[in-house]
This record gives structure tokens, C-alpha cells and sequence, in this order.
């Protein structure tokens, strides 16, 4: 996979509109972090997203499980970038297994090995996921 090149100024307006999402946190009178992701696409857009906390807890959204299905929604659905933070300064905001996994799936199809990008650090998917499954691309019909 080929790894995107990314200005430094690229990367933080990435940041600030993971930050932006931070603002549209809402969790049920629950007390939770809120995180805010944003993705940058092939096509050169942002779409942001922000974590979306449910009484269910298993149908709770991963910040950036909704910035997958914002740039979705707009027909532009490969990332180069996501952008990660978040309000809890304790701990780094790096991607759950769950959204490691969907990252996985959009770099399967782009061919981009998607840069993850937090506020102290910059990595790449396949150093946060290095053996991902499937090992092989899905069966067609
Ligand atoms: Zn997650």
C-alpha cells in the first residue's frame, strides 16, 4: 500500500475540523469522552465526525465510524487521512480495533496505507493493524 503525502498544513486543518466535531458531542446526560474524528479523501474533501454515545452501549458510534459515513453519504468514500482527537487529554485517541478494522476495508479498496493522525503523533494503518482480516480481498459473486 502507498503511503499519502500530506502537508504539514494539510494534516492540522485536518485536526482543527476533528476538533470542530469535539463542539457536537452529546452523550444522554451520560458521562463520556467525547472524541472527534475528520477524514480527508481521495478527492481531496473533509467530512468530520463525532462519537455518539447510546443507552444500548452496542449501538454506540465511533467518531470515527461517523466520519466513515459522512464522506460516504457524500459519494466520496476513500480516505487518504483521519484525524483523531479528543477531550480526554489522558490518553492518545488512536483507533479501537472496530474502526481499525473499517480502515482497513477503505484501504483494501483505495490502495492508500491511511494516515491516522492525533495531535501529538502521526501513524499509519499498518503499523496500528498489521495483520488485518481477511488476509485476502472478499469473494465476489
Ligand atoms: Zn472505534
Amino acid at each position: 500500500m502507498q503511503r499519502p503525502t500530506l502537508e504539514p498544513q494539510t494534516a492540522e486543518r485536518l485536526l482543527r475540523a476533528a476538533d470542530e466535531m469535539l463542539e457536537q458531542g452529546f452523550s444522554f446526560g451520560v458521562e463520556i469522552a467525547t472524541y472527534g474524528a475528520a477524514v480527508l479523501t481521495t478527492n481531496q474533501a473533509i467530512y468530520g465526525g463525532v462519537n455518539r454515545f447510546s443507552p444500548s452501549h452496542s449501538l454506540t458510534l465511533h467518531a470515527e465510524q461517523v466520519a466513515l459515513a459522512h464522506c460516504f453519504a457524500h459519494a466520496d468514500p476513500l480516505i487518504l487521512a483521519m484525524a483523531i482527537t479528543s477531550v480526554d487529554q489522558s490518553a492518545q485517541p488512536v483507533p479501537c480495533g472496530i474502526c481499525r478494522q473499517l480502515l482497513f476495508e477503505n484501504a483494501r479498496f483505495s490502495g492508500y496505507d491511511i494516515a491516522v493522525i492525533t495531535k501529538s503523533q502521526t501513524y499509519y494503518l499498518s503499523e496500528l493493524y498489521p495483520h488485518p482480516w481477511p488476509d485476502r480481498p472478499p469473494k465476489r459473486d
